[in-house]
């Protein structure tokens, strides 16, 4: 116990110094790009445009990987609020539309009705996998092109989260290592979104269900209980 007791200390350590650490590279980070961005637009030579754009791009990376890093290292708390589950959908739409300009995410939802949960770490949930349905579906083999669906329903005594994706799907072996923090097969990936959608869901009493295997696409099922 003594021993567990450490640990758990060690980690609150670690996880104050990643955050301030990734509080700290945000402001800096933000200039940078903000002014690479104006480079870019102002470039005199096609050459010139993509050094700067490397450099945009190479801090966006940066900055999903601060982002998560904060919200990882975070005691994360729940706090829930009644809500409509109709509004939730319709602001997830939007924030969808951003990320995905020319996909095909399709947003559905039954039965709406008001929920009594924590409407951030839910918003939070549905956009890290719905990143990953959009990195995956863009590596499709569907010949139709990427597509994700998204799906949420209120249901009796559950609010479900579906997203699914045609992309390559996840091999039955990985699948074990999903949620395991820092783990990516991604060269950009920072590893951590499936390990903050699992704490979240953890701290809610949550289920998540991987359906998936290689070739075959993926939906991920995440049933929060409503009471
Ligand atoms: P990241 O996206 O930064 O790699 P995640 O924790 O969100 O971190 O995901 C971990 C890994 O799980 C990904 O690198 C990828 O290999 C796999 N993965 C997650 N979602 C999907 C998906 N929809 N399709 C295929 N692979 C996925």
């Amino acid at each position: 116990l003594e021993e567990e007791l450490r640990e758990k200390e060690k980690m609150a350590a670690l996880g104050e110094m990643a955050a301030v650490l990734a509080h700290e590279i945000r402001n800096p980070l933000s200039s940078i790009k903000g002014f690479a961005q104006v480079y870019q637009e102002t470039a005199e030579s096609e050459e010139e445009r993509e050094d700067f754009s490397i450099i945009v791009n190479e801090a966006t990376r940066l900055e999903r990987l601060t982002t998560n890093l904060l919200i990882y290292s975070k005691p994360l708390s729940i706090r829930p609020e009644p809500f409509s589950v109709k509004e939730f959908v319709s602001e997830l739409k939007k924030e969808a539309e951003l990320l995905t300009p020319d996909k095909n995410v399709k947003i559905t939802f039954q039965r709406a009705q008001k929920v009594n949960l924590d409407k951030e770490a839910l918003r939070q949930i549905v956009l890290n996998l719905l990143q990953n349905a959009l990195d995956a579906a863009n590596h499709t083999s569907d010949p139709e092109g990427p597509k994700v669906d998204v799906m949420v329903s209120a249901h009796k005594n559950a609010l479900q989260l579906v997203v699914a994706d045609n992309g390559p799907g996840i091999p039955k072996d990985l699948q074990a290592k999903l949620f395991v923090p820092f783990f990516t097969t991604k060269t950009k990936g920072t590893g951590l979104g499936l390990a903050i959608v699992k704490r979240l869901t953890d701290l809610m009493n949550g289920k998540i269900k991987i359906d998936s295997d290689k070739g075959k696409g993926t939906r991920i099922t995440i049933e929060i209980p409503l009471n």
